[in-house]
């Protein structure tokens, strides 16, 4: 039987990276296989040319091959979480004691003050006890006056650690080039609006979309024309985004849209908008006016159905059906 076409890119992939890993003796370990990917695959020149450098320079070491990775992903590394959780956790801390000292130092103050007021009640002289009371109020009045600066000034830095982590999360679930929600932001949601669905009983669909022969693309105008067409392509999908219809850059030039409260064929009915609006257009560098012709997209959708299992499953259908889009001819949508 002969092999569907579809398998020979993959396995050609498959035995590059297998290449890769074994040239420079790298364990098939999830970071190895993702540097091998992502050399193989993202035509990123600056991350190729440090590959092929550590390469020449003695081999890539797994260490090297983390860097490089961590380096390019938009995820942020554990180091950077650490590091931040490390200087929250120093500046609660700060809290704790300042806290704990003015815990002590009032309890002190009230304990001198019952002390005074037992000797004035015992009939000592008003008068030095009275400048007793004000020494220690003064004193107290100081010490609190030093807890707010020193307070006031570890909030500051805890507000700034609150927006520095905040930027983070937002960064972890964005795409670098797109700026639209990212596959890990795209996998919460997905299972979230699949829940909500589930709940709700209300009709659920996702669309996988795809540039069509995006690589010949590529190939003929480069890769920096390539991501401007990704861009492009990610605004058009995007553009309608609301608290019901979320778009996510998938992968490469693969975008995932989510409909909520929208069956199969009113998703297809939005996504064949955009389809059509694109593949109308004779596409053009704005800067240089050097034109790019015709782009096209295919799509899968798929509709919530009581056997999904899970978001595997509906994202599994949504494919299969955008591989009959790519097999029925391109430029096309196809629901699964
Ligand atoms: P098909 O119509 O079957 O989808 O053909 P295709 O050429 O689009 O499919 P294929 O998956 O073989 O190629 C996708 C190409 O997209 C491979 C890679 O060179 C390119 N690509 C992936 N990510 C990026 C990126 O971030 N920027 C650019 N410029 N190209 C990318
Ligand atoms: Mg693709
Ligand atoms: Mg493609």
């Amino acid at each position: 039987m002969t092999q569907p076409a579809f398998e020979d890119p993959w396995r050609r992939l498959y035995d590059g990276i297998a290449r890769v890993l074994l040239d420079n003796r790298l364990e098939p370990t999830p970071t190895n296989y993702a540097m091998a990917h992502r050399y193989l695959t993202a035509h990123d020149r600056a991350y190729n040319g440090s590959i092929e450098r550590a390469i020449k320079s003695g081999g890539l070491s797994a260490a090297s091959a983390a860097a490089m990775i961590a380096e390019r992903s938009v995820e942020l590394s554990a180091a950077d979480l650490t590091v931040m959780i490390a200087e929250a956790q120093a500046r609660l801390t700060e809290v704790d004691e300042i806290v704990t000292q003015s815990r002590i130092a009032a309890h002190d103050y009230g304990e001198a003050l019952e002390s005074n007021a037992a000797q004035l009640e015992a009939g000592a002289p008003v008068a030095p006890v009275v400048n007793t009371l004000v020494g220690l109020t003064r004193s107290m009045i100081e010490r609190t006056r030093g807890v707010g600066d020193q307070l006031r000034a570890a909030c500051d830095e805890i507000r700034q650690l609150r927006d520095s982590l905040a930027e983070a999360q937002d960064q972890a679930n964005k795409d670098a080039l797109t700026g639209l929600p990212n596959r890990r932001a795209l996998d919460a949601r997905l299972a979230a609006a699949m829940d909500n669905a589930r709940l709700t009983g209300e009709p659920f669909s996702i669309a996988i979309c795809d540039i069509d022969h995006f690589k010949a693309f590529n190939d003929r105008f480069g890769h920096q024309i390539g991501d401007e067409v990704i861009k492009f392509v990610a605004t058009s999908l995007a553009r309608d985004s609301n608290e019901r219809l979320f778009a996510a850059r998938y992968g490469g030039e693969e975008f995932v849209i989510l409909f909520e409260g929208a069956g199969a064929a009113m998703a297809k009915a939005e996504i064949d908008r955009i389809r059509v609006a694109i593949a109308a257009r004779d596409l053009k560098v704005n800067a240089t006016g050097q034109t790019l012709g015709k782009l096209t997209f295919s799509a899968g959708v798929a509709e919530l159905a009581r056997e999904d299992d899970g978001s595997s499953a509906m994202l599994k259908r949504a494919d299969v059906a955008l591989y009959q889009a790519k097999r029925g001819g391109r430029n096309r949508v196809v629901i699964g």
